[in-house]
This record gives structure tokens, sequence and C-alpha cells, in this order.
């Protein structure tokens, strides 16, 4: 069996002290780090995604609903939009950076590209890798669309929920319901602080 190990947008806006922080994302960062130092040799490749805003329409507002709309959040070229330093020993092991939502929202890694322009589902097609495990942030909304689009893409699909932090209990809880029913496998529990 050939795995990946996808790493969703831990990011410093969406940790503690950035404009979307999901709470429990700098632990997250830490676990993630964690278990990539314990468990990344399992893995044929690793790679991240990255939220990459530069002018995403609606995406972004002053009066957002957090659920199509957020603050402005993860703008290239700030400090936000970087790796959250605790992660970083993970992302160092990573074969790629997959960077998505330039113009418009994009919550799944699946729309992402890379240095190269190549897109997350070739990568993976390439390293010929038949299942697939993602973390990161946040667990009701970038994890579980990266997620579905891995099922949808045909790969066995895991989401780490002890490497995920959500926004919102309310949120999650329809998340892994969503999951569950596109046979996308479950294990731990996601942090949920609110
Ligand atoms: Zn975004």
């Amino acid at each position: 069996m050939t795995r990946a190990l996808i790493i969703v947008d831990v990011q410093n806006d969406f940790c503690e002290g950035g404009s979307l922080a999901v709470a429990g994302g700098t632990q997250v960062a830490s676990e993630i780090a964690e278990y990539v130092r314990a468990q990344g040799d399992d893995y044929t490749t690793i790679v991240a995604t990255a939220d990459w805003h530069i002018d995403p329409g609606t995406h972004w507002s002053d009066s957002p609903d957090f659920v199509d709309s957020w603050p402005v959040h993860c703008e290239v070229g700030t400090a936000g939009a970087d790796f959250r330093p605790e992660v970083l020993p993970a992302i160092e092991r990573t074969d790629r950076t997959f960077r998505k939502g330039e113009y418009e929202a994009a919550y799944s890694g699946f729309e992402g590209k890379s240095e190269d322009d190549g897109a997350l589902v070739d990568w993976l097609r390439s390293r010929e890798i038949s299942s697939v495990d993602v973390c990161g942030i946040a667990t009701d909304f970038c994890v579980k669309a990266t997620a579905l689009d891995a099922k949808a893409a045909g790969f066995d699909t895991t989401v780490l929920l002890d490497l995920t932090a959500g926004v919102s209990s309310s949120t999650t809880a329809d998340a892994l319901r969503a999951l569950r029913d596109n046979e996308v496998g479950l294990t731990g529990t996601p942090v949920v602080r609110s």
C-alpha cells in the first residue's frame, strides 16, 4: 500500500493570534510535527496545502458570517499566510506545497497548485498513491473538503481527527456526518473548543 499524508492549511492566521484563529490550532500544529517525526517514514509522500489569497472576492468580508465569508486571512505576503512555526518540522519533510484560492474561495487542497503548476491529484497519482491520510485545519471546512475530494478521486481516505481542529462544534458534527456518509475513514477525536 502506498500512503500519502496531506497536511491542510496549518498557517498562522488559522492558529491562536491569527485573524481567523481556530481554537486548538497551535496544539494541532505541534502534534502534527510530532506525528510526522514518529510516523513520517510510513508515508510514500507528505504534502502540505495552504490557503493563499490575493483577492478572493466575497470569501473575505468586513461582516463575515463564518460559513461562506470570513475575515481577511492568509493574504499572500503577510505573516498570516506563513506556516505556523510549530508545524515547520513537518513541513520540512513535505515534497510539495499546494497553494489555493488566489482569486476565489478554495477550501479543498485539490483546488491547489504547486510551484511547478502541478495539481495535487496528479502528484498523488504520479506516486501511485492508493490511500490518503488528511490532517490540519479546519476539520469542518478545508480538512473536510480535501478529504471528500480525495475520496471522490478514488483514494482510500482517512481523516486523523486527533490532528485536526474545528471552527465550531455544530459545523464539525456536520462535517463528521458528511465524511462518514461518503465512506471516509475517521480516527480519533477532533479538537473543538467553541
Ligand atoms: Zn480562505
